[in-house]
């Protein structure tokens, strides 16, 4: 295939996805496959001799979308949404077309001025202090990992990274059970260790006790561990929950630890500012990430990481071999040494054309919509024969089981995502398996999501 092909094959897949998005909502949302489909089609070696285009092209029709789970159908309601606006699918194409790689500012120089650029433009969106700058991770995950590594080097004066942790006494991290499997992941890789990461237990609000932070430090200290972070959440995974940031990292700071905040999902929301207050306080934090592709509309991958003091992150996460100096520019910002990766890909263009194309105005009116239309179908479900609320709305995410039954909730469930008019997924809570539903998908409209109490009635016949 050459560029004038691609040029050609370019504009068929144009149509193509043109013609997928506007029959999104004829087809199931979750993938109804079996196992193993998919492969089974495919041949077990690569082909020798070059195959057409349009044999490949055919092929792709025919096996991918019926073995997808369409992340961009208006009624995917499950877990959080990995939005994808038209205006940054055309940014990715171009970001593809171009191909750089911007691990330095010389291999990049637009990508890596805009993405300085789109640190502020977001900064001033959400309403935060403007002594936060930042960096564009691939996701949360490498944001939280970066932000722990950083812990755990400035609680060592930056000597884990040269000696290694051995000779230490154990580092502790601090967070609610509340908070993101990203955290627990993160430790583990960071050599700190799944057991020196202290779940603290959560209050009614389902937010960290505060208390028990500070006792659980001040023990630790007396035991002879070495306390060096605290994350926190504002729209945690499972059910929404959200720390007070305020005292939370009041706590932390008066033992002179670093902290993180995890708002991957809940911190899009900030640019509305009446849901502000539910990070009251954040301005004190040290890092903190959200995602713009769950909740803003700007393609996977895209998860930006706030920062007070880069300096720290870079001194963690920061090599300079000879081949990656930029000659004669030495105070440059390279993006690739906030971040553990090297390479980077141009991540904000999307962010560039997606805040252009829809406004802030246009972003906030869709997430305001998000959580209205949630909670009137919170509303309606709670009236309905066998179905309890088990958690309220969190921004546009709320928790229902049905006949308070763990097993009757779960063959729901199962029979809800086999229809495939809709998509849930579940979470536990309280110790009960519980269904949850978040709205939040760029396209969803009032209907759509009033489909899922019409779902339930169907399936239970209920009232
Ligand atoms: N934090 C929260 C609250 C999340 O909900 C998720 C994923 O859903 C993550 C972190 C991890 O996000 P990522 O896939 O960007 O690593």
């Amino acid at each position: 295939m050459n560029h004038d092909e691609l040029n050609h094959w370019s504009k068929r897949a144009a149509d193509w996805a043109q013609a997928y998005h506007a029959g999104l909502r004829e087809r199931p949302v979750r993938a109804q496959t079996r196992l193993g489909e998919t492969a089974a089609k495919l041949p077990a070696l690569a082909p020798e001799k070059a195959e057409p285009m349009e044999q490949i092209f055919a092929d792709f029709e025919a096996i991918v979308p019926g073995a997808t789970t369409h992340w961009q159908h208006p009624r995917f309601f499950a877990y959080f949404p990995a939005n994808a606006s038209p205006a940054s699918m055309l940014a990715e194409q171009l970001a593809n077309a171009i191909a750089g790689q911007a691990m330095l500012w010389q291999t990049a120089p637009a990508a890596n001025e805009i993405e300085a650029v789109m640190i502020n433009w977001l900064r001033a969106a959400l309403g935060l202090a403007d002594d936060f700058t930042g960096t564009i991770h691939d996701s949360a995950t490498t944001a939280t990992l970066s932000a722990i590594l950083t812990m755990r080097e400035r609680t060592l004066d930056w000597k884990g990274n040269t000696q290694g942790l051995s000779a230490l006494p154990r580092l502790r991290i601090y967070a609610s059970g509340e908070t993101h499997s990203s955290i627990d992941k993160s430790v583990r890789i960071a050599g700190i260790g799944q057991d020196n990461l202290v779940k603290i237990p959560t209050n009614a609000d389902h937010a960290m006790d505060t208390q028990a932070l500070d006792a659980a430090i001040t023990n630790d200290l007396a035991a002879g561990f070495l306390p060096c972070g605290v994350v926190a959440c504002v729209g945690g995974t499972s059910i929404g929950a959200s720390d007070d940031i305020a005292a939370t990292i009041a706590v932390a700071k008066s033992h002179g630890l670093y902290t993180h905040v995890d708002a991957a999902w809940a911190g899009s929301a900030m640019i509305c500012p009446e849901y502000r207050h539910l990070w009251d306080g954040i301005n004190a934090a040290d890092s903190l990430v959200f995602n713009p592709h769950k909740w803003l509309g700007a393609q996977f991958d895209c998860a930006v990481q706030f920062l007070k003091n880069p300096t720290e992150q870079i001194n963690t996460l920061g090599l300079r071999p000879e081949y990656l100096n930029t000659l004669g520019q030495d105070e440059v910002t390279n993006y690739n040494e906030w971040t553990v990766p090297l390479g980077r890909r141009f991540r904000a263009l999307k962010l560039w054309f997606t805040l252009r194309a829809y406004g802030l105005e246009g972003l906030r009116t869709r997430i305001r919509n998000h959580i209205n239309w949630g909670r009137e179908c919170h509303d309606i479900i709670s009236e309905m024969d066998d179905f309890t609320i088990t958690t309220a709305p969190a921004f546009s995410l709320f928790t229902f089981r049905y006949k308070d039954s763990d097993a009757a909730t779960q063959d729901l469930l199962a029979r809800i995502n086999d229809d495939g008019r809709i998509y849930l997924t579940q979470t536990r809570h309280a110790g009960q398996f519980v269904i949850r539903m978040q709205v939040g998908q760029f396209d969803c409209t009032r209907e759509d999501v009033m489909m899922v109490p019409c779902v339930l009635k169907d399936l239970t016949g209920g009232q």
